[in-house]
């Protein structure tokens, strides 16, 4: 299964691209299955089993909403963000779900979605189990899918058909121009090709769509975290949950904008990152339209950098922008095949951690850096986030998580301006930072992986 890099960037909604986009995704695919099958007006009733982590936070990430609306056949990238509350509450209210928009099916969320913490999958601990029953409760069909981070879901079936293993499922070398599996490899491409990571991408992407279309994709990616960094500038008020978390970013923008006097503090761009990275962050923790980059835990880091490129960089354009996001994408692709960018499955590093590491590698791009400079960028940007844990605060996407993406944003920039200040080498090589990055996931404890039974989630509570 070749990736592209418009699977890092993907459309959805908040707060969390494992935890709600990729369950919405599996509902849909779901109801799908039961169509192909003919099934679809046997069913009468539906069971959905969450696992691991899936089952420890989805209250607070919302994945029973999500595998609600998935059923309803709802798609993360186009269901309306304003009517999900009805949806949700219409089926709380009757007890009945309106399964693909076809058919009513009796459904009471209090039972049958049923949350197991404790079942932790030997595949992924994000694990999602359907079951569909017709008139009689006879079961007529069942699928486990997993969702593994950045709104991707794999159902079992197609696991066992390919044989799986984690280094074959997602190869990177089928179909594409220019296949590579590694840092080392796609350097050693570029250098081979005379070409520069961007260029490189855009022609792989050529796989599957034209041109022109990448090129609008990109646009229109670009545009969208803009939009969506404008809307959380805007957005008052409190944040959905126990926690309530006002949002920060509205009052500090407010106080920006009247702030203009950088000779006396040069270091007010750095506010400007830190809102640019809570507006986007806020914006996801309240359920808004979000862009996954690679997550949506971590979905503020690139547009708020992608935003310090636009208006603070000399000559930012609309092909440094491209360049920035084809970069970017090329290094999410590397930690998705060799690592993970699932916060359940390798922690915060893998989230916050790789959103940094892209954000750098874009912007050094976008600034003409050599490919040794991006690397080097990217490999700062993880390097210092390295055994970050996942901790948030009763399982919601607020605390630590909208902070991070600000504290990331503006490292990222720092990894960036420090690589561009080198002439390209380095000690540690990217592949070995995500190689290392991979081994500390899989030694940390899963207290500290997306289940809020450690760091900070519980500290509020021994205080
Ligand atoms: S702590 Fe990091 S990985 Fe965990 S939910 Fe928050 S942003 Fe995602």
């Amino acid at each position: 299964m070749p990736i592209s890099i418009f699977d890092m960037f993907r459309v959805g909604i908040g707060p969390s691209s494992s935890h709600t986009v990729g369950p919405m995704r599996a509902g849909k695919r779901f109801v799908e299955e039961l169509h192909q099958q003919n099934l679809l007006m046997n069913c009468d009733h539906i069971v959905v089993q969450l696992k691991g982590s899936l089952a420890a936070t989805g209250k607070g990430h919302a994945t029973d909403q999500a595998v609600m609306l998935g059923l309803m056949g709802h798609l993360p990238d186009t269901i309306e963000v304003a009517s999900i509350a009805s949806f949700i509450d219409q089926i709380q209210k009757t007890k009945q779900l309106l399964l693909d928009q076809t058919k009513f099916i009796s459904f009471d969320p209090e039972a049958d979605i049923q949350f197991h913490p404790e079942v932790q999958d030997p595949y992924h601990t994000n694990a999602m189990e359907f079951y569909a029953f017709n008139d009689k409760n006879e079961m007529i069909f069942t699928e486990k899918i997993y969702s593994p981070g950045g709104g991707f879901i794999e159902a079992e079936s197609e696991i066992h058909q390919s044989n799986y293993s984690k280094s074959s499922h997602l190869d990177l070398n089928k179909n594409v121009k220019y296949p590579f599996k590694n840092t080392k490899e796609l350097l050693e491409i570029c250098r081979q090709e005379k070409m520069s990571i961007a260029e490189l991408i855009f022609q792989n992407e050529l796989t599957w769509r034209s041109a022109e279309e990448i090129e609008e994709k990109l646009d229109q990616i670009a545009h969208l975290m803009h939009e969506i960094i404008e809307s959380g500038l805007s957005a008052q008020g409190v944040l959905p949950g126990d926690l309530k978390v006002k949002r920060r970013a509205p009052t500090l923008y407010q106080t920006l904008s009247k702030a203009t006097n950088f000779n006396k503090d040069p270091l007010l761009i750095m506010d400007w990152i830190n809102v640019w990275g809570l507006a986007a962050a806020e914006e996801n923790a309240a359920g808004g339209r979000v862009i996954t980059a690679p997550t949506n835990g971590a979905s503020g880091v690139i547009p708020a950098v992608l935003e310090y490129y636009r208006q603070y960089v000399e000559g930012a354009d609309v092909k440094g922008i491209q360049n920035f996001l084809l970069t970017a994408g090329a290094i999410g692709l590397i930690y998705k095949r060799n690592a993970s960018i699932s916060g359940a499955e390798v922690g915060c590093q893998g989230e916050i951690g790789v959103a940094c590491s892209m954000a750098a590698a874009g912007l050094a791009a976008s600034q003409g850096a050599t490919v040794e400079q991006i690397e080097n960028a990217a490999e700062i940007g993880m390097e210092h986030f390295l055994g970050l844990t996942c901790d948030p605060v009763k399982g919601q996407v607020q605390i630590p998580c909208i902070e991070r993406n600000a504290i990331a944003a503006v490292k990222a920039i720092n990894a960036s301006r420090m690589a561009l200040r080198g002439d390209g080498s380095h000690f540690i090589s990217l592949d070995q930072v995500v190689r290392t990055m991979l081994i500390t996931g899989k030694d940390m404890q899963t207290k500290y992986k997306e289940t809020s039974l450690g760091g900070l989630a519980v500290s509020i509570v021994e205080c």
